[in-house]
C-alpha cells in the first residue's frame, strides 16, 4: 500500500526532473551546433545574467567571432578566443565528443583528445577574427530550439530567460 503511494510520488517527481537533467550546463551554454562549416552556439554571460553571446569558430581557419545577441562585439574576443568561445568548445565536446568536434573543425586527430587540447591547437595557430554575420541566424535557431525544449513551468522562473523576446514570434 505504502509502496504504491510512494511510486506515484516518484513518478510525478521524475516527470518534473527529467527535462532539466542538465540545468547548469543549459544555463552556461544553452545552444551548440556544428553547422555551416562552423562550431557555433549561444553562451550565457558570466557576469550579466540578462545577456547572452553568440560565438562561433570556423572549421579549418579557426576564425572566431563573438558578439552579444544585440550585435555588440565581445570585448574578450580581441586577439584570441574569449571565455565564451572556450566554453562553447567545452560544451561541444560534452555533446558531440572531442573526436567529432575535432574532425568537424579540421583539427588533426592528435590534437583532438579533449576540449583543452582542441582549444590549444586552434589558438596556437593564431586564428584571426571571423565573419560574425551569421550570429542573428544562430540566435534565431537557438530561440526555435528553446521552443522545442518546452521547458516545464513547474521548474519556476529561469533567470536566464529574462532576455527571451516575444514568445509568440517563435511559437510556430
Ligand atoms: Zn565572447
Amino acid at each position: 500500500m505504502g509502496d504504491g503511494a510512494l511510486s506515484v510520488r516518484e513518478k510525478s517527481s521524475t516527470a518534473r526532473v527529467v527535462p532539466s537533467a542538465r540545468p547548469r550546463k543549459l544555463a552556461k551554454v544553452p545552444f551548440v551546433e556544428l553547422a555551416d562549416g562552423r562550431l557555433q552556439g549561444v553562451v550565457s554571460s558570466g557576469s550579466d545574467i540578462g545577456r547572452v553571446y553568440v560565438s562561433s569558430v570556423a572549421a579549418g581557419s579557426y576564425a572566431y567571432a563573438c558578439s552579444t545577441n544585440n550585435n555588440r562585439p565581445c570585448g574578450g574576443a580581441r586577439g584570441s578566443f574569449c571565455n565564451h568561445i572556450r566554453a562553447l568548445v567545452g560544451e561541444a565536446v560534452l555533446q558531440y565528443g572531442a573526436e567529432r568536434v575535432g574532425r568537424y573543425l579540421k583539427v588533426d586527430a592528435e590534437g583532438a583528445a579533449d576540449a583543452h587540447a582542441l582549444t590549444s591547437v586552434m589558438t596556437g595557430s593564431r586564428p584571426g577574427p571571423g565573419d560574425g554575420s551569421a550570429a542573428a541566424q544562430v540566435f534565431s535557431r537557438f530561440l526555435r530550439h528553446l521552443a522545442y525544449l518546452e521547458l516545464p513551468a513547474s521548474t519556476g522562473p529561469l533567470p536566464e530567460m529574462q532576455w527571451f523576446p516575444t514568445t509568440g514570434a517563435v511559437a510556430a
